[in-house]
């Protein structure tokens, strides 16, 4: 069997994986990136709608969620937006900023993988794709030795970058997951984030129809709230509030939807009743909402009259549904369409400074593998670079 030699092998050839690898190689260390997939960064290809969302300007520690809050303070504090954003610029990749700090490349996703594999090059980096790893040692010089098409390779480094579980058809796989646990770290429950929910019954028959139907609302749960857009699909609802309401969500929490965020709805249908008596609420609510969303909100949940039919009592039930309609999801779609995975292994027995294990002298878990979840907007990319950079500049 074909040996071979070398300084650091790191699993996965994604966001976090290749920019360890530079960053390590620039370093002057030998570097071995093995990408199980066809192609290095499909994540990245995919991301953005094309263009990938590569960082948030407004990045801290409470974008995340993990078990353990305090994980992520030390590398998002060393390595941040700005650093990623300069080494963009260096490439000369032309980017903008959409909102609330996300940015994006303006022509294509290629360049932020280009750059990458141009950084790998220029430190000497080797990247082998189709190189999925069967067994992973320990040699008896304490070496990592992994199996894997170029033949038995050993290593004094293990860095793991295989990511989470989300489609499956990018390449993902449960390898993190199984090493993590073959040496004896806890691996916390899975589950898809950053995902649309489905609903189901009369839940689902209440919204026939309206699938398309997007307007900007205010998603809560378990604490927490995003404004941004709502949108009604075949099988549930999406947008990027429910994505990110997604990953507070587990079925059976309330969900509570404020469909008229911004607004002081008590003091709108007071004034409507004030003002326009003979219009009907339906008409009204057409005016601020998207009209079929209105009309089956009427249907449905709220009786339609002329404004000067309501009651005070009964304005005030309106004004609580339009802040807090009850959305009754049945579950997600999964993994299939999951940005990410929540839970993985767990951070505890993993040091925040260089990501290496408490467990294993030499074996490192970085990126989203590791139970870290960013919000939608770029911070999923901001942390796989900001654990990348720490792990590979600690060799
Ligand atoms: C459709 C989509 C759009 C997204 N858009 C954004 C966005 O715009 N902004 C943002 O911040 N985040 C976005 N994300 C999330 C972001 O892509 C991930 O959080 C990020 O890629 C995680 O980086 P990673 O390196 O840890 O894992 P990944 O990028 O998933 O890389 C893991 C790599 O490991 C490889 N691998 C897996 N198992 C093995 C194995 N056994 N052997 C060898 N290789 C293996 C995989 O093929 C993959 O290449 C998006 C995710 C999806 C799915």
């Amino acid at each position: 069997m074909t040996r071979l030699e070398t300084d650091v092998v790191v699993v996965g050839g994604g966001a976090a994986g290749l920019l360890c690898a530079m960053t390590a190689g620039a370093r002057g260390l030998r570097v071995l990136v093995l990408e199980g997939s066809n192609r290095v960064g499909k994540k990245i290809l995919m991301s953005g709608g094309g263009r990938c969302n590569f960082t948030n300007t407004g990045t801290g520690p409470d974008n995340y969620l993990s078990a353990n809050p305090h994980f992520v303070k030390s590398a998002l504090a060393r390595y941040t937006p700005w650093h990623f954003l300069e080494l963009v610029e260096r490439h000369r990749i032309a980017w903008h900023e959409k909102e609330l700090g996300q940015l994006f490349c303006d022509d294509s996703s290629k360049l932020v993988v280009r750059m990458l594999l141009d950084e790998c090059a220029q430190a000497g980096v080797r990247v082998e794709t189709q190189a999925a790893i069967g067994t992973v040692g320990v040699g008896d010089d304490g070496r990592f030795e992994l199996d894997c098409r170029l033949g038995r390779v050993q290593a004094t480094r293990l860095v793991v970058a295989s990511g989470g579980l989300s489609i499956p058809s990018l390449g993902a796989s449960g390898f993190g997951y199984r090493l993590a646990e073959q040496y004896g770290h806890a691996v916390l429950p899975t589950r898809a984030g950053l995902v649309p929910l489905t609903l189901s019954g009369k839940h689902q028959e209440r919204m026939d129809g309206l699938a398309g139907v997007a307007f900007p609302v205010e998603a809560r749960c378990n604490g927490q709230a995003f404004r941004n857009a709502m949108l009604v699909t075949h099988r549930g609802v999406s947008g990027p509030a429910i994505l990110q309401i997604s990953s507070y969500w587990q079925p059976g929490d309330e969900l509570r939807i404020d469909l008229l965020p911004g607004h002081d709805v008590d003091a709108l249908l007071a004034g409507w009743r004030h003002d326009r008596p003979d219009a009907e609420l339906r008409t009204l609510l057409a005016e601020v909402l998207p009209r079929r969303f209105a009309q089956r909100l009427t249907e449905v949940w709220l009786p339609s009259r002329p404004m000067r039919q309501y009651s005070a009592p009964q304005l005030r039930e309106a004004a609580t549904l339009l802040r807090d309609w009850p959305l009754v999801a049945s579950g997600t779609e999964g993994y299939r369409t999951a940005e990410v995975t929540l839970g993985g292994i767990d951070t505890r027995e993993v040091s925040s400074t260089t990501f290496e294990s408490r467990r294993v002298p030499g074996l490192h878990f970085i990126g989203e593998v590791l139970d870290v979840t960013g919000w939608l907007g770029g911070y999923n990319f901001q942390w796989a670079w900001a654990s990348a950079h720490a792990a590979g500049s600690a060799f």
